[in-house]
């Protein structure tokens, strides 16, 4: 709504600007035509062309020569009356321009005992001063109020109004026509079966009723932005055909304290009004945190709307029809109140899609895009663990826009990749050009690709690049495995070893001198690997033990500050520390080892890509076997750092 106001606002300053300038156009003083000039009484200063410096005029003051001074535009401007034996004694009216800043003027002219007299700014006709002064704020504050009255988001509620301050900003559609069907829907199986049983006992409510089932009132909405909770409720909303109310939670909360409170108690009951009918409160997080939680303690407005929240779920009787869907990506910080039984008791995870999941999302995003036959979405989800549907959506959109910029008449494989590796590395920039640093970048990035090569537990190399992207000179991109979220102690080391392996080919090649820092981004995903090794995956000497959680580090504003993050000594600290340089001193000496024993490998790959820029990963495997017997892949046996 604010919005709205906003730009009505903006809307009403842009009449006004249009309308004061309409009135200098016609200034009245531009009109007026040469009258003469009538001496010892007014000099009009707009008969008057000859001119005369402010300085040239003081010394005429005191010589006495000044006989009559008219002040224009607060003392800006002056015409006098003088006469002197310069001007052949003949009084003469002239025009002086009176610097800003010369306050004794006055006192001057009243030494010298000089007539003079001082007029307003402006001739301005008596109905244009009228206009100006009373008619345009009539008009600016009727414009605001009309427009404020026509912006309503819907007919017949007129919610935007600053009157309604306090009711609810919920978009409402009685029949929803979102647009969205379940089968637009991907890759999150089980939240979408949840959402099939809600829409058939909207439809058929006895079906539920008369073997005694209670529906659930709220169910809770759980994953990271762009997973489809937004869509799963909008198809929820049309396949039911029942009214759909949406709403963030941010729109609860407010400056001033019982507004909040108010807007959910309009929603609820407009939504009882219409019941069976969808409430959909998205980032439910913005008002639904813990209750005097996070730095600086609670928030009076905020709690006051979540108790609200708390009473109307309570307040509507089950099976009622009115189901409450909320989201949320940080469920845990919650108000534990929230989650009883009665209000949001059902929660559904709406997971990372995995690999299946990305191809099913990127058939429904292809089905309105003519997709060329050389692409493969298998191959393109494999290319893309980790992407939400928003993402995987975003790819195949962006692959479009490239596909008319080459103004072709279908998606290719080409505008495919090229999209996905936007996505992932940035914008490409220019190749830089032939000198020492490409070599020695080209060297970096061989060595990631030898050493992700030669080890067993490593990603497959999928293309070398010295074509800058998004920051990086250069570089090596693996294909994930299947989706990471189960990696083994080896995979870890391997990653590190690997990751290191641009720097070791730096030193090995160039020597320690010139390395350089180049590698900076690589060090810091080695040391976060191998802290992360040490301190939650229970990987190192120090035992099985979880010392940190994911979010180590951040504070979070939510989260209540009382419980520590940290929760060792000091003793334990420095045990972490040498653990993580001891993984990653390990770690080095293998990949300089790797680097070392392949160096002939290497030159002969590393003038080649000098040569072509971009290796895929078949060319680069091809090489490697062509040019050498590849040594059994290593697999690492690594038990103790200590
Ligand atoms: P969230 O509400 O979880 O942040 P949205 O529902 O707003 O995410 O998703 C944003 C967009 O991403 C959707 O409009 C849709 O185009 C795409 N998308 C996300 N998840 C999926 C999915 N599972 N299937 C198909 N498209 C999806
Ligand atoms: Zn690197």
């Amino acid at each position: 709504m604010w919005d709205n106001i906003l730009r009505n606002t903006l809307f009403g300053l842009v009449i006004l600007n249009l309308t004061s300038i309409g009135i200098k156009k016609f200034n009245p003083t531009d009109m007026i035509p040469e009258t003469n000039v009538k001496p010892n009484t007014e000099l009009n200063k707009n008969s008057v062309n000859s001119r005369m410096t402010y300085g040239r005029f003081l010394d005429y003051l005191e010589m006495g020569w000044i006989k009559q001074v008219d002040l224009y535009d607060n003392s800006r401007n002056a015409i006098v009356e003088a006469s002197s034996p310069e001007l052949g004694n003949r009084p003469q009216i002239i025009r002086v321009e009176i610097p800003v800043g010369t306050s004794q003027l006055i006192q001057k002219l009243k030494e010298y005992n000089i007539d003079f007299d001082s007029h307003p700014t402006e001739d301005q006709n008596i109905w244009i001063t009228l206009a100006s002064n009373v008619l345009l704020p009539i008009i600016f504050i009727a414009g605001l109020f009309y427009l404020f009255q026509s912006s309503e988001n819907f007919p017949g509620n007129s919610d935007s109004s600053p009157m309604n301050i306090g009711k609810s900003t919920a978009r409402f559609e009685r029949r929803p026509d979102t647009g969205v069907v379940f089968n637009d829907i991907a890759g999150i199986d089980e939240a979408k079966a949840e959402f099939e049983e809600i829409v058939s006992f909207l439809k058929q409510p006895e079906k539920y009723t008369i073997v005694g089932a209670k529906i659930p009132k709220g169910i809770l909405l759980v994953g990271p932005p762009g997973t489809g909770k937004t869509l799963l409720a909008k198809a929820i909303a049309n396949e039911a055909d029942v009214p759909f109310f949406s709403v963030a939670g941010s729109e609860f909360v407010e400056m001033f304290i019982g507004i909040g409170a108010s807007r959910v108690r309009d929603l609820f009951k407009k939504a009882s009004e219409n019941a069976p009918c969808i409430v959909f409160i998205d980032e439910i997080d913005a008002v639904g945190r813990e209750r005097g939680a996070g730095i600086g303690g609670g928030n009076d407005e905020r709690e006051q709307t979540l108790n609200q929240l708390l009473t109307e779920m309570d307040g509507f009787k089950e099976n009622k029809g009115v189901i409450v869907v909320g989201a949320t990506n940080r469920v845990d910080i919650l108000d534990s109140a929230l989650l009883r039984p009665g209000r949001f008791d059902r929660q559904v995870t709406v997971n990372l899609p995995d690999r299946l999941g990305r191809v099913g999302i990127l058939k429904v995003h292809a089905r309105n895009k003519p997709i060329s036959d050389d692409v493969s979405l298998v191959q393109l989800a494999n290319r893309t663990p980790g992407f939400s549907g928003a993402d995987l959506a975003n790819l195949l959109n962006e692959a479009a826009i490239l596909a008319t910029r080459y103004e072709k008449s279908s998606i290719t494989k080409n505008e495919v990749n090229e999209a996905a590796d936007r996505i992932i590395g940035g914008i490409a920039g220019t190749p830089m050009e032939d000198n020492k640093n490409k070599r020695l970048v080209a060297y970096h990035e061989v060595g990631h690709a030898i050493i992700g090569s030669v080890l067993k537990s490593h990603d497959e190399v999928e293309k070398i690049t010295l074509v800058p992207r998004g920051g990086a000179k250069g570089l090596t991109w693996f294909t994930p495995d299947e989706d990471q979220t189960l990696v083994s102690r080896s995979e870890l080391l391997a990653r590190i070893i690997a990751t290191l392996g641009g720097r070791a080919a730096e030193q090995v090649v160039f020597g320690t001198p010139e390395v350089t820092t180049g590698a900076s981004g690589d060090l810091q995903r080695v040391t976060s690997l191998a802290r992360q090794m040490v301190t939650r995956f229970g990987m190192s000497n120090i035992g099985p033990i979880a010392l940190e959680d994911e979010n180590n580090g951040q504070v979070f504003l939510g989260a209540n500050m009382a419980v520590e993050n940290n929760d060792y000594a000091e003793s334990l600290a420095d045990r972490i520390d040498d653990q993580v340089c001891k993984i990653i001193n390990y770690c080095e000496q293998k990949s300089v080892e790797i680097i070392k024993d392949n160096r002939v490998i290497i030159d002969l790959i590393v003038e080649r890509l000098l040569d072509v820029e971009t290796m895929d990963g078949p060319e680069f495997r091809e090489l490697l076997s062509t040019y050498t017997v590849l040594p059994d892949k290593k697999t690492l046996y690594v038990s103790k750092f200590s």
